[in-house]
């Protein structure tokens, strides 16, 4: 279902700002600079059926999410008098139809969207209206973070270095964007469609508060690595659609733990590899990697989806993902390099079971560690260093908590024995890696 933007609420003297993943009004830069040097704002955002239908659950909760968020938006818009056009469409297709006075939004850098914004620009640019993107959803974007000869960094610790050499106190800066509502369109409400119209139904997952527990940032160091704990934030979500700003996370970060600080930067890290080498969306990283021959049996992908492998920690972690669309950083190396180093299954099966259930999903992040896990990535570990799934429960779940509470039949006749024997595994990719490499 196709939705229009009613009546003439942008005409030429309407300037558009056009959200995306930076669904929050305070630090809000794009919508800042609109508010401050055109006026007369009015906010859109676009569900996008080149997203939306490649998305196979319709109680998909990252629709939700952003619907939820788009809701509170829209609420806060229209306590300053103004309001939120929601609509379903194509950009493109929408923008034709639009003579705006301006087009402002904050930058997106994955490969899909580049083009649609340079598509969209064009358009604009051919009617003589400016569209302009700002620096929003990364403290550094781009090339700001280059070696001293302007070639991009393909290993994270010096990358992480120059990073913080360059960090000033404008970087962490909040801009007011708030304050500067009265410059909004006045409008009276305009109608939301209703999430079914878009083609969806409410997710029954929980999804993580916009809560920033201080507590958990404190002790991030001594608890992350222990799926059991609650040890890590899930503030993932926050950051992929912008409901919290990158820069009040970064600012308390170097305020509070330097360890989680270098996670934001891990974050930038990837976006920057994306940004500077788009055939990783395709290919691996260290193209020799792309001559492995995968096994890729599907009842062993079965299997590793179902959380039956008769390997706990596997099991646990996917069990924890298919249950509520979050799992532990620990659990998702664990899972990464058992798929791909034990059954020899292609990192891009993973990578895109992953990409249909983490709430958190996030293109670059996510092909980050799918790379790093299967070895073929920037910075990865060795290929030769093949993750030992018993030894990691032992060392990260002693207790076997966080087995316990996802695998109800542990322990008993019912669960799984393992599909594949580690040492036998172990030895098989080693020898399959090397062909591969060696033929390089
Ligand atoms: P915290 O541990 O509290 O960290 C705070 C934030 O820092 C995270 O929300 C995230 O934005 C960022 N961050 C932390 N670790 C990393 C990392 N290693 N790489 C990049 N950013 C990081 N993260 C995603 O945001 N989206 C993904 O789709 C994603 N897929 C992954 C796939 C694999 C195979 C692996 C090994 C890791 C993946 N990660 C991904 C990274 C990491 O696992 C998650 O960011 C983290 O577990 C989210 O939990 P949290 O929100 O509690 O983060």
């Amino acid at each position: 279902m196709a939705f229009s933007i009613p009546g003439n609420l942008i005409d030429s003297q309407t300037t558009v700002f056009w959200f995306r993943r930076d669904l929050r009004l305070e630090d809000n830069r794009g919508l800042f600079h609109a508010l401050k040097e055109k006026g007369n704002v009015i906010g859109l955002f676009i569900f996008d059926p080149a997203i939306l239908d490649d998305l196979k659950d319709r109680s998909d909760a990252r629709v939700t999410f952003i619907y939820e968020s788009l809701k509170i938006l829209k609420e806060k818009l229209e306590a300053a008098s103004s309001s939120l056009l929601v609509v379903r469409a194509q950009p493109e297709k929408l923008f034709s139809t639009l003579t705006p006075a301006a087009v402002y939004c904050n930058a997106d850098y994955e490969p899909y969207a580049l083009r649609r914004d340079a598509n969209v620009r064009n358009l604009m640019a051919s009617k003589g209206i400016p569209f302009s993107a700002f620096k929003d959803q990364v403290i550094f974007e781009r090339d700001e973070v280059t070696k001293d000869d302007g070639k991009p960094y393909t290993i994270f610790t010096p990358y992480s270095r120059k990073w913080k050499s360059r960090l000033s106190a404008t970087d962490l800066e909040a801009v007011q964007s708030e304050k500067l509502l009265k410059h909004l369109k006045k409008v009276k409400a305009v109608e939301m469609p209703v999430l079914k119209e878009i083609g969806f139904i409410p997710t029954k997952l929980e999804l993580p508060p916009r809560v920033i527990s201080t507590a958990v940032i404190e002790r991030y160091s001594e608890t992350r690595d222990y799926p059991a704990l609650r040890g890590t934030t899930r503030l993932g979500i926050h950051l992929r659609f912008g409901t919290i700003s990158i820069r009040k996370l970064a600012a308390l970060a170097g305020k509070t733990n330097q360890v989680w600080l270098n996670e934001l930067i891990w974050r930038e890290f990837y976006q920057m590899i994306l940004f500077q080498f788009p055939y990783i969306v395709n290919g691996a990283f260290k193209p020799a990697y792309d001559r492995i021959q995968w096994r890729n049996q599907s009842e062993d992908f079965e299997a590793w989806t179902n959380g039956m492998t008769g390997y706990p920690m596997v099991d646990a972690g996917m069990r924890e993902l298919n249950a509520t669309g979050f799992m532990h950083n620990r659990a998702r190396m664990v899972v990464a390099s058992f798929l791909t180093k034990h059954l020899l299954i292609d990192w891009r099966w993973g990578e895109a079971y992953f990409a249909e259930k983490l709430l958190d999903f996030e293109l670059a992040s996510n092909n980050g560690g799918w790379q790093w896990a299967a070895g073929c990535g920037c910075d990865a570990a060795p290929y030769f260093r093949v993750f030992n799934p018993a030894l990691q429960a032992e060392k990260f779940d002693h207790e076997q908590t966080y087995i316990r509470k996802w695998i109800s039949e542990f322990g008993t006749a019912s669960y799984p024995k393992p599909i594949v024997d580690h040492v036998f595994a172990r030895d098989r990719v080693l020898r399959i890696y090397k062909e591969a490499l060696e033929l390089a």
